[in-house]
């Protein structure tokens, strides 16, 4: 198809970042190119349901995405951030990371009880900020509708770690 094409031809790849070992996948081309920013946006809206009332993207590739996706949707967008940064009442996961751990934060009167969420990141690696971001919309009682990603690290099974949490719905570009 023409927009993965050019979606993929877009991503770079830059070894030993952020650590020695990691093949990191850059999007940074991808965003800077108009025609693979609109083929990238089009392409995460084509793959998710119409019919949410609230986008959540998490911090900070999951923002750029996010909010025109929403536009597109006519649903409101949500940051789901690093401690700290929301001014508000918060509601707060703790994920243990490869070394150490990673907690993310949500305004907890962002997103209503009941509310179907679609929630948006850049890439799934190994499914840790899904399944965090899962665990606030459930303290939350909202539903998780889909989660749409550009890109899957398949060889990391991320997806196999979001079953395990009940997450079926999983839809990514590439
Ligand atoms: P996970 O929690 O699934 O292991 O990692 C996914 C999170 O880390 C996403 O928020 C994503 O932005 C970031 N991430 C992990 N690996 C990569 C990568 O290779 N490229 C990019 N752009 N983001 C990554």
């Amino acid at each position: 198809e023409a927009n993965a094409g050019l979606i993929a031809d877009l991503i770079r790849d830059v070894p030993d970042f952020p650590k020695p070992g990691i093949m990191f996948k850059d999007i940074t081309p991808l965003l800077a190119r108009p025609s693979g920013l609109a083929a990238a946006v089009t392409e995460l809206v084509a793959a998710s349901p119409r019919d949410v009332d609230l986008v959540v993207g998490m911090e900070a590739r999951g923002f750029i995405f996010a909010a025109p996706i929403a536009l597109a949707l006519g649903a409101g967008f949500v940051p789901v951030r690093k401690p700290g940064k929301l001014p508000g009442a918060t509601v707060s996961e703790t994920f243990a990371l490869e070394y150490g751990t990673e907690t993310l934060t949500v305004h907890s009167d962002a997103i209503p009880a009941g509310a179907r969420v679609l929630v948006v990141d850049d890439v799934l690696a190994t499914g840790g900020t899904v399944a965090a971001t899962a665990a606030l919309l459930k303290q939350l009682d909202a539903e998780l509708v889909q989660v749409s990603v550009l890109l899957e690290l398949t060889a990391l099974d991320g997806r196999a770690k979001l079953a395990e949490h009940g997450i079926e719905r999983v839809s990514s570009v590439l």
